[in-house]
């Protein structure tokens, strides 16, 4: 498995430790390539070109801003795509590990579909939790595995009826027959 970033700094710092004799040497032989009177020389350049450098680099930035922001934008859409596709099959997952349709009207069309939660407590979970509506709140389901003892799938329309008039019109019934 790849390393973490802590663990990656903690095996550099380590392998810094054991290899201390053999990095200084290697360093003084560097300088030793790099005389002083050559670094120095460098610096002046540096300073004696300063606002000819400024006027070239301000040059360069605008003569490539086209091409930065092209770049920036077919990477920005790329990571997007990618996550709305993640995010598209995560509900996908979540959704089929709940039966795939609305517990109340059998719906199926995944647009239509959401989680909801059968004991009318999704705000004090969100808040309890942390996880948010939407993509959060499904991540959280499939990192619990799951649960099937508070959550079920509805569609939006029984998922609003159910919450706004305490019970969805599917199941009201009303002698025999299911009323309007
Ligand atoms: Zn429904
Ligand atoms: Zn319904």
């Amino acid at each position: 498995m790849a390393k973490t970033k802590r663990e990656r700094a903690a095996y550099n710092r380590e392998w810094r430790a054991r290899n201390k004799a053999h990095l200084k040497a290697y360093e003084a032989e560097r300088n030793k390539q790099i005389p002083s009177e050559r670094r120095e020389q460098k610096r002046r350049w540096y300073l004696k070109h300063r606002e000819e450098r400024r006027v070239y680099n301000k040059a360069y930035h605008a003569r490539t801003r086209e091409q930065r922001h092209a770049y920036d934008k077919a990477r920005y859409d790329e990571r997007h795509a990618y996550r709305l596709a993640y995010f598209r099959k995560l509900k996908r997952d979540v959704l089929a590990a709940y039966g795939g349709k609305c517990a109340c009207c059998k719906e199926t069309t995944l647009e239509f579909l959401s989680i909801d939660h059968i004991n009318g407590d999704g705000a004090t979970h969100r808040k309890v939790e942390k996880c948010g509506g939407g993509s959060p709140f499904y991540l959280w389901l499939k990192r619990h595995k799951y649960p099937k003892d508070n959550f079920q799938a509805l569609c939006f329309n029984c998922n609003f009826a159910k919450h706004r008039y305490g019970q969805c019109p599917h199941q009201r019934v009303i002698g025999g027959e299911v009323g309007g």
